[in-house]
């Protein structure tokens, strides 16, 4: 039978424990997950493109051990359906979180299909606990000298506070 395999895509600037929990979730889905970190310039990302590799490395070590074989990070320029397509992924998984993220997303899946119809996305709801964790967010909380510890491992918001100094 056709392998399974998914494609993850995001900008995991950084990456959360929200991601994370999309990411175990999506791993059942599918043979294989491919997380697709995208250099995203237009985002102005704070971590550079290996520094978002390299903690996503991290956080599947630490915390989803048993999937790593299931799972690899790989980063990504340009249009995510093209890079859907050279890694053979049938399927796109993305977080909704709420109902903000819902316009963007939606208008997204459907260029996508547009752009390439062999190509679904699937939408996994946020789970209740990280429905209002946004790397966005977690930024401007550390950088104001919140407490961002609940939503990020205590690696990434060491260097997240040492980012805002
Ligand atoms: P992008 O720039 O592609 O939106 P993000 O890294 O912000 O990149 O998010 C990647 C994906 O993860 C998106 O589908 C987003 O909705 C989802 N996501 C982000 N945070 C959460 C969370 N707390 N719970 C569930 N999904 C999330």
């Amino acid at each position: 039978m056709k392998e399974r395999i998914g494609l993850y895509p995001g900008t995991f600037d950084p990456p959360t424990r929200g991601h994370l929990d999309i990411i175990e979730r999506a791993a059942k889905l599918c043979d294989f997950l491919v997380i697709g970190v995208a250099e995203n310039r237009r985002k102005e990302p704070l971590f550079s493109l290996e520094e978002r590799v390299s903690f996503l490395k991290q956080e599947i070590q630490d915390n989803l051990p048993l999937l790593k074989d299931q799972l690899i990070i790989l980063p990504f320029s340009g249009l995510m359906v093209e890079f859907a397509v050279e890694q053979r992924a049938q399927i796109i998984f993305r977080g909704l979180r709420a109902l903000a993220d819902f316009e963007y997303e939606f208008q997204m899946a459907w260029m996508n299909t547009r752009l390439n119809g062999d190509i679904e996305t699937i939408f996994l709801m946020a789970s209740e606990r990280y429905q209002f964790v946004s790397s966005r967010l977690i930024k401007e909380i550390a950088c104001l000298g919140g407490n961002i510890h609940p939503f990020l491992s205590s690696r990434i918001a060491k260097a997240l506070l040492e980012r805002c100094q």
